[in-house]
């Protein structure tokens, strides 16, 4: 695998210990991961014998040793996704899932019991988890129009609705649930482990991105799960939120590495490929173009590496930061990957040649965890006062 293409020495801001955890990652995904996932890829599924490596690289990196999340700076978080989505972007969605969304959840919003129950699997990968906001008819408005209930019954709460997408629930031992609280009107969230009677799960055919991600339709028919199972530290929407925004800066960092990625596969074809006698690489087209996606990336890095600091000197990630984020550098990744995909000619459309891959999983990394249109709008308000979506 080439090194990460880091123009301006991006990379050197990690500290050598940080470095260590993503070296660590790069191997692992060269050689472990990056040489077996293409048929995984093409046929859509998920390669769960992948998990106890994936498990032991959970534990070694990102666990602090006594089941719990190890501390991390904003720089880190970022540059192993941005690593994940340079080499494997199901194997970085898969992750984001199980451990990002589902693991923070319960991290940032459950009970000591919750955690104790959960969290030391979840980062062992012997517990696999997923997350669930988006429902069939509620995508972009979820924070509003969740249609999914939970009525409170005796010792337990009784869950009714459908979801959507949810990544990994074909398989993932629990599953975080967001619900309107019927007694209150807010969004509340809910543990549900599979197999409870009523959670039914159907696996989503025919996705042209992340193929290796098993995204799915949920039933939720009067689903009930005993009262201990509700996330007590979300009280409504706005809660939800604290964690999305480090979510959306994290996929904005994935945007950044899948174009390294693609950039990258890229060049060191276009220097081997000969047309007319010679490399391609030596066309002054090829090089205008391999030259604008040195630049989105280098910007995208310049731009995210701002965002971490910023984080980090302020202690949080911030909604309108993450936004800008997430928005620009999913459309300049989009355009790399077309790029890298063009100078491929025709070998650009196989998946053998690795940049297909990266091209096709572009399109979800770009409407997930809020579309273009979404995270250019919240940036919007903020900057002029007004919203223009609600
Ligand atoms: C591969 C993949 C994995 C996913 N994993 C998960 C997961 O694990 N858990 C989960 O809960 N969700 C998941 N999602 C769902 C994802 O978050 C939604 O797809 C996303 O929020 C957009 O919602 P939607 O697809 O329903 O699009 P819609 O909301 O229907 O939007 C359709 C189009 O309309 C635009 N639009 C909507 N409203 C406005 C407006 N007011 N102004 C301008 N434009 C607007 C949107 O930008 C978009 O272009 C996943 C999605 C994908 C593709």
């Amino acid at each position: 695998m080439h090194p990460p293409v880091d123009f301006y020495n991006i990379f050197s801001e990690l500290t050598e210990d940080e470095q260590h955890i993503v070296n660590a990652w790069t191997d692992y995904l060269s050689n472990e991961v990056v040489p077996m996932i293409n048929p995984w890829w093409e046929k859509g599924e998920f390669p769960k014998q992948l998990l106890p490596r994936m498990g032991e690289m959970f534990e070694n990196t990102l666990s602090d040793g006594n089941g719990r999340f190890a501390e991390q700076s904003p720089l880190l978080a970022g540059v192993l996704s941005l690593e994940l989505g340079r080499l494997e972007p199901s194997i970085n969605t898969f992750t984001g899932v199980t451990l990002g969304l589902c693991g923070r959840s319960i991290d940032m919003f459950g009970s000591p019991e919750q955690k104790d129950r959960w969290l030391p699997d979840l980062l062992t990968a012997k517990a696999i988890g997923s997350w669930a906001l988006t429902e069939p008819e509620a995508g972009s408005d979820a924070a509003m129009g969740l249609r999914t209930t939970a009525q409170r019954d005796g010792d337990d709460w009784v869950i009714n609705g459908a979801k959507k997408w949810s990544g990994n629930a074909t398989f993932a031992d629990v599953n975080v649930i967001w619900a309107r609280n019927l007694e209150t009107g807010q969004v509340n969230g809910f543990l549900v482990e599979l197999g409870t009677p009523g959670y039914t799960v159907e696996k989503l055919e025919g996705k042209i991105a992340k193929r290796c991600v098993e995204n799915v339709l949920i039933g939720l028919d009067n689903v009930r799960v005993p009262a201990e199972n509700r996330l007590p530290g979300v009280n409504s929407f706005r809660d939800v939120g604290r964690q999305l925004a480090a979510a959306r800066a994290a996929v904005g960092w994935e945007a950044c590495g899948v174009a390294m990625g693609a950039y990258e596969h890229a060049l060191a074809y276009c220097k081997e490929r000969k047309q007319f006698g010679k490399p391609i690489a030596s066309y002054q087209m090829i090089q205008h173009q391999l030259v604008q996606m040195l630049g989105n990336i280098t910007a995208m890095q310049g731009m995210l590496l701002q965002m971490a600091k910023q984080d980090a000197a302020e202690g949080a990630a911030s909604h309108e930061r993450a936004s800008l984020a997430k928005a620009w550098c999913t459309a300049k990744m989009r355009e790399t990957v077309a790029m890298a995909r063009g100078v491929l000619g025709g070998n650009g459309i196989l998946i053998e040649n690795h940049v297909a891959r990266l091209f096709a999983d572009a399109e979800a990394v770009y409407s997930y965890e809020g579309s273009y249109e979404m995270n250019t709008l919240i940036v919007g308000r903020a900057i002029t006062g007004h919203s223009a979506f609600v």
